[in-house]
């Protein structure tokens, strides 16, 4: 292996350091900062996820509110929920974990929860502030992806960067932050066409595709940074997007499955609510957190 390895799990592992003595600097203050969680239905995937967001939010001496309904929950009875936690002053960040069963709109709940509690970044405000340039609520899968960019790369200016997929949870958002840190941005999806000819002239690659080894280690420019934000399930464990072995050997730095993109993902979230609390309460925006 000749590449740097992205250390996303140690560099998770400082943010919440951070993010704990922001929030004992809170506490002082008498405002302790409050996730609420929502789980609709027993995905067994939602579940693990939730488990150790409400046990990451406690260790940082957040309060965690959990909120599990079952599956066959009418919407109206979640929307009540999201609208009595938008009331709530103990409660500065809402998270209703995706995706919802079949039977509910998840547009129609995400806006219901108001954007300034919206830590997801998903509410249409919020994407709406994103692209514009406006102080927004970040999604935060791309949130950690840019902390671990600016990291290993200082300035993202004028570098070419290749974002594969075009979801509103990571590749749209992606883009936006890199276009904002003045990258020149290419969004690549399921109809692109000589995939592999554009990767190679990519100085940053970001996979978000959710297909084992998709990328391959001679579609990458030799010195890129490739961040992987794949996370696929397969006999050999688990294994992200891109063909690590091969990747590695070509690229100047790249992120591990697991231990690069995943850790990063519930450390922003709860940067994410430091900073929705430090907003209601008239505080400046922690330092560093923010995009
Ligand atoms: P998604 O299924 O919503 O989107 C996948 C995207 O890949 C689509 O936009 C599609 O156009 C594109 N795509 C599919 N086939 C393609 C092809 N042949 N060529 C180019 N593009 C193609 O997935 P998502 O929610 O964006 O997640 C992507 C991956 O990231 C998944 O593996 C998911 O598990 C993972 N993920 C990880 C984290 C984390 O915390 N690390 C968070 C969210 C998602």
């Amino acid at each position: 292996m000749t590449a740097t390895l992205i250390d996303g799990k140690s560099f998770a592992a400082g943010l919440r350091q951070r993010i704990a003595e922001h929030t004992a600097a809170m506490k002082e203050r008498g405002i302790t900062p409050g996730l609420a969680v929502v789980l609709v239905g027993e995905d067994p995937a939602s579940q693990v996820y939730v488990r150790s967001k409400g046990k990451q939010t406690r260790e940082t001496g957040m309060n965690s509110f959990e909120h599990r309904l079952p599956a066959d929950t009418p919407e109206a009875e979640l929307l009540a929920l999201v609208g009595q936690l938008n009331e709530d002053p103990a409660v500065n960040g809402i998270l209703v974990q995706l995706p919802l069963p079949g039977h509910m709109d998840e547009a129609a709940v995400i806006n219901a929860i108001r954007p300034e509690k919206d830590v997801d970044g998903f509410h249409i405000l919020n994407v709406g502030r994103l692209a514009t340039g406006q102080k927004a609520m970040v999604p935060c899968t791309p949130l950690g992806s840019l902390m671990l960019l600016r990291d290993q790369l200082g300035s993202l200016s004028g570098k070419n960067a290749l974002v594969i997929g075009r979801s509103n949870i990571v590749g749209k958002p992606m883009a936006q932050l890199l276009l904002r840190d003045s990258a020149t941005v290419t969004i690549a999806h399921s109809r692109t066409c000589d995939l592999p000819d554009l990767c190679r002239t990519a100085d940053i690659v970001i996979a978000a595709v959710g297909r084992a080894h998709f990328v391959k280690g001679d579609w990458i420019k030799p010195g890129a940074t490739v961040i992987d934000v794949g996370i696929n399930r397969t006999d050999d464990g688990l294994v992200g997007d891109v063909d690590f072995a091969a990747a590695s050997q070509v690229a100047g730095a790249i992120t591990p499955v697991p231990g690069g993109v995943g850790p990063m993902t519930i450390a922003c979230l709860l940067a994410n609510t430091l900073t929705a609390t430090a907003r209601a309460n008239g505080l400046p925006d922690p330092e560093g957190l923010t995009p």
